[in-house]
């Protein structure tokens, strides 16, 4: 006998690539934490990279959402903001990578937006408490398509934010505390990193609110730009 599904099973959730008829089927979505020195200053912290480790937390990816959409002002908030970030695609299973190793296990890039409801993660950092309501929501995750460079590192590029034309976000990657490889390797220390998977790679400063009828627009150097409608 073959068993059917009691409902439709959820849609698997894929990401255009630039210049190519494939889809990337999305597996997982990590996202560091404090990446930036002028961010984590901001928000209150300063990072001593010869003690500290990077952190991470975890969105769905039915949180995914595609630049270019119109999305509505998220539930139970009143301090939605945005956050520009470099994405990582994984192409490649992996895990305990070497730093040497964890180039080869990209993919490619694409610009993101972690969008944050910055009062309920304040509260939940106060109360020491976990941070998925303030991080993972419906349309919290932006990607724009992915640029394919398999097994190329970027660690240089210009990264920029606007909202309504006006610049926020102003940085560049090189000035990550962690670069790309290094985050690869560490990741792949908690977790089996597979194919499909996306790491957003923490924002520089500069993040604030966004309000109904706003318009975010970002970029990357060499990777492309992401744009948001705020209904
Ligand atoms: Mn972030």
């Amino acid at each position: 006998m073959t068993l059917s599904y009691v409902f439709p099973p959820p849609e698997i959730v894929a990401v255009p690539i630039v210049n190519s008829e494939q889809l990337f089927p999305i597996h997982r979505l990590f996202f560091v934490g404090r990446n930036y020195q002028a961010h984590a200053a901001e928000m209150g912290v300063s990072i001593d990279k010869a003690s500290a480790k990077p952190f991470y937390f975890t969105k769905s990816s039915t949180a995914l959402v595609q630049s270019g959409a119109h999305i509505p002002y998220a539930l139970a908030t009143q301090n939605l903001h945005y956050e520009m970030e470099l994405v990582v695609a994984i192409g490649q299973a992996g895990v305990n990578l070497a730093r040497a190793e964890a180039q080869s296990h990209i993919f490619g890039y694409a610009c993101g937006l972690d969008m944050t409801r910055r009062d309920l993660q304040g509260e939940a950092k106060k109360k020491a408490l976990p941070w998925d309501c303030g991080k993972d929501f419906a349309d919290s995750a932006v990607i724009s398509p992915i640029v394919k460079m398999p097994g190329q590192l970027l660690d240089q590029a210009n990264i920029e934010l606007s909202v309504n034309g006006q610049i926020k976000q102003r940085s560049n990657i090189a000035q990550m505390i962690w670069n790309v490889q290094e985050l690869i390797a560490d990741l792949s220390t908690y977790y089996p990193l597979k194919a499909g998977d996306l790491i957003y790679t923490g924002t520089p400063d500069g993040v604030g609110p966004v309000v109904s009828g706003d318009r975010i627009t970002g970029a990357i150097e060499g990777i492309g730009t992401i744009a948001l409608d705020i209904a």
